[in-house]
């Protein structure tokens, strides 16, 4: 962890001079051309200072961006468990606290650096996971292990905030005219930028084709819109979940709800499960082998499930995270000849498919979506952290237009 290390000490001490920490950072790009603002912005944030504390309240002065940077004025900030995990769970972010929390950010760019003035004025979504784009492993399509990745909220000051400056390269910009035909607004986009894409990610990964058979394991969140995605794409899917509403209402917004088919799982073992499933599968004439399924629950009853539902040529998508560890005969895999693969994040090449695909209502974000103003940002974490929250929420800057 020397790398990340390094690039905390580089953003401490851009904190000490009061410029933008990814601006510093910029220096290790070999570029230091800087932009100065026309006036020194002042941003209104919400920081965590230690964890289980609340988040403070507390303002933060650019001056001057990099060459490579832009400056977002925050439309909206979803909040996700990996911000539950920084504050509640000692999951280490790799930027030194105080840090801005909040990584799935839409808004608008207000200033840029000189390598992105084209992007001034445009709607964008923000990449959770901003890959350098130039090293041998972007190059080669593999970004989203690119050692210089930029995570907001993890690595640099994230959108719990009423700005962010962000490398431009990774942003990808909304039209605003498709958005106005669309009904919803800038800030509920915001949820692309982690959920959806990520959903959108695994799918792609795991070559998801019309008429193949795809199985979400945790339909919540991301496995909810997995199963949308999956479903858009000409899949049929089977949603697995512990809450029965959860079921009924995702086959429900799903246009043509026979081809999601729900499992509640309550008090029943994957063996069982398992059973159900294939006699599903059967009844239908659908595929008995080579299905996807994807884990998007993140917890050890959901991966064991998932792993437990492997049969010849599936592949296990892991996109759910716990830091519970679960026993598995991993031989089923070489049994099966099956594949696991984790997904981490969106590669920024793949997001204007995803909001082609919102924008286009063939994934639907807004019954999912509840917007709240940022300044309740505390009582969010908290109904987050304990599963009181049953829509993805997106935080609104006070004073700020959605
Ligand atoms: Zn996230
Ligand atoms: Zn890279």
């Amino acid at each position: 962890m020397s790398d990340a290390s390094a690039k905390s000490d580089a953003s401490a001490k851009s904190d000490a001079s009061a410029k933008s920490d990814a601006s510093a950072k910029s220096d290790a790009s070999a570029k230091k051309t800087t932009t100065s603002l026309p006036t020194p912005l002042t941003i209104d944030a919400w920081q965590m200072v230690a964890p289980n504390e609340p988040l403070r309240r507390t303002t933060r002065v650019v001056q001057e961006i990099a060459a490579h940077e832009v400056v977002v004025r925050v439309a909206g900030c979803g909040v996700c468990h990996t911000d539950v995990g920084y504050l509640y769970e000692g999951v280490a972010t790799r930027h030194p606290l105080p840090l801005t929390l909040g990584h799935e950010i839409a808004g608008v760019v207000e200033h840029a650096g000189e390598d992105h003035a084209d992007l001034v004025g445009r709607s964008v979504v923000v990449p959770a996971v901003i890959p350098c784009g130039r090293c041998w492993l972007c190059r080669r399509g593999k970004e989203m292990v690119c050692a210089k990745q930029i995570f907001p909220g993890c690595d640099v000051h994230g959108g719990f905030a009423s700005h962010v400056v962000v490398p431009g390269h990774g942003l990808c910009p909304v039209d605003d005219a498709a958005l106005a035909r669309s009904g919803l607004r800038l800030a509920d986009l915001s949820v692309i930028g982690d959920a959806v894409s990520t959903a959108y990610h695994a799918i792609v990964r795991a070559k998801v084709g019309a008429g193949d058979v795809v199985v979400v394991v945790g339909a919540g969140g991301v496995g909810g819109f997995a199963v949308q995605i999956a479903r858009a794409l000409g899949a049929h899917v089977v949603a697995m979940d512990v809450d029965p509403k959860r079921l009924t209402a995702l086959t429900r917004t799903t246009t043509n709800g026979e081809r999601v088919h729900g499992i509640d799982v309550r008090g029943r073992e994957p063996r069982e499960l398992r059973k159900d499933l294939l006699a599903h599968l059967h009844g239908h004439g659908l595929p008995e082998r080579a299905f996807t399924i994807l884990e998007t629950s993140g917890t050890k009853a959901g991966q064991e499930l998932a792993f437990g539902l492997l049969v010849h040529g599936a592949h296990l998508g892991v996109v759910g995270y716990t830091r519970e560890p679960v026993t598995l005969r991993l031989s089923n895999l070489m049994a099966f000849d099956a594949t696991a693969a984790g997904v981490w994040g969106c590669p920024p090449r793949l997001y204007p498919d995803v909001i082609d695909l919102v924008l286009a209502g063939k994934v639907q974000v807004a019954p999912h979506v509840e917007r709240r103003p940022l300044h309740e940002v505390n009582d969010v974490l908290e109904a987050v952290r304990d599963h009181r929250a049953s829509r993805r929420i997106v935080l609104v800057p006070d004073g700020g237009r959605s």
